[in-house]
């Protein structure tokens, strides 16, 4: 390695402020539920039929293509097509679970089957890590019989309050067995090897509600497992071909993914903030000694300091989700979509 490759390392490494797995607060668009946005622009005075009727219509149409937001300002959740059995049963004998982040709402799902409602506190297209929950979500959860904790940022500050709304709620903290790298990166969910464990979290924490249905949870449960093996033997084929590879993000979510699967991940960054002029010198110069193809960006943040970075390095910009509700699909695009940048070289 040349001494230039070798200085460069060393910045990837121990940067100028540049920690891997920071995960300070994210400066990011903050983006309010649909419904706070839309019920904001409501008419409030009294006007005429030919124009409230229309006005009304196209405000039903909008959150109807937006949705998933329910009238309750938490994201109402359909029941994910994996769970098995139909969908008949009366939805006031089932359990009601609320979670903080959509790919969790799959995990309950998958284990509670068609006993389950499931509610998402951070609604699509807002960050966990500045989310505030709406005053009606806080309501809502009085009705709820248990909460899955992943201890994503925003739970920090709101979990005695989350508690405090419904004292008889089971809270089950999924990241219970779990050790955190780093800066106690909160992207556990991004790995099926971490999911496993929330799995027995999350079924512990059903049987426990609701014993008479143990048998069920376990089952369902069991098959989980078997499909999160089978997915982690699926990646680690992937990707086996670009192992030891490097790729950049914008932000650092993909940790521990990358570890279980002998990549790198570089983050752009620093300690959530976007990085200033003389910071994202020394990261093109990383990237280039590092070969990186690939800057992963999400649709949560702005990609400028990418975009920038991307144009100077030549390397292209990947829009990846690691909030996708469609968790296991999406864990496959991330996949293909590394072999594609860092097999390319
Ligand atoms: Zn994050």
């Amino acid at each position: 390695m040349s001494e230039q490759a070798e200085v460069a390392r060393i910045h990837v490494r121990r940067p100028v402020g540049l920690r891997s797995g920071s995960h300070a607060r994210v400066q990011e668009r903050r983006q309010r539920p649909v419904r706070t946005r839309f019920l904001a622009i409501a008419p409030a005075t009294a006007a005429p039929v030919g124009v409230v009727v229309p006005f009304i219509v196209a405000i039903v149409t909008l959150l109807s293509i937006l949705g998933p937001s329910g009238p309750d300002g938490i994201a109402t959740m359909s029941r994910c097509e994996a769970a098995s059995g139909s969908s008949s049963g009366a939805s006031t004998d089932r359990l009601r679970v609320v979670v903080s982040i959509l790919p969790q709402a799959y995990f309950v799902e998958r284990i509670g089957g068609d006993r389950v409602a499931v509610s998402v506190m951070v609604p699509p297209g807002a960050s966990p890590h500045t989310y505030e929950p709406a005053a009606s979500q806080m309501r809502d959860l009085a009705r709820a019989q248990m909460y899955v904790r992943i201890r994503v940022h925003f739970e920090e500050a709101w979990m005695p309050r989350i508690a405090a709304a419904n004292r008889g709620m089971l809270v089950v903290d999924s990241t219970s067995g779990i050790e955190l790298s780093g800066d106690e990166d909160p992207h556990v969910w991004l790995s099926p090897r971490l999911v496993r464990i929330q799995a027995e979290q999350i079924y512990r924490g059903l049987a426990k509600v609701d014993p008479a249905h143990r048998d069920v949870y376990e089952r369902n449960k069991e098959a989980f497992l078997r499909d999160l093996d089978a997915l982690d033997a699926e990646l680690a084929q992937t990707l086996a071909p670009v192992r030891g590879g490097r790729f950049m993000v914008l932000h650092p979510a993909w940790g521990y993914f990358a570890r279980d699967y002998g990549l790198e991940e570089l983050p752009i960054e620093v300690e959530g903030k976007e990085p200033s002029a003389k910071e994202l010198a020394a990261l093109v110069e990383a990237a280039r000694a590092n070969h990186v193809k690939v800057i992963f960006v999400q649709p949560q943040m702005s990609p400028r300091a990418a975009e920038v970075l991307a144009r100077q390095i030549g390397a292209r910009v990947a829009t990846v989700d690691p909030l996708a509700r469609d968790w296991a699909a999406n864990l496959r695009a991330v996949a293909r979509t590394l072999v594609e940048a860092i097999g390319g070289r």
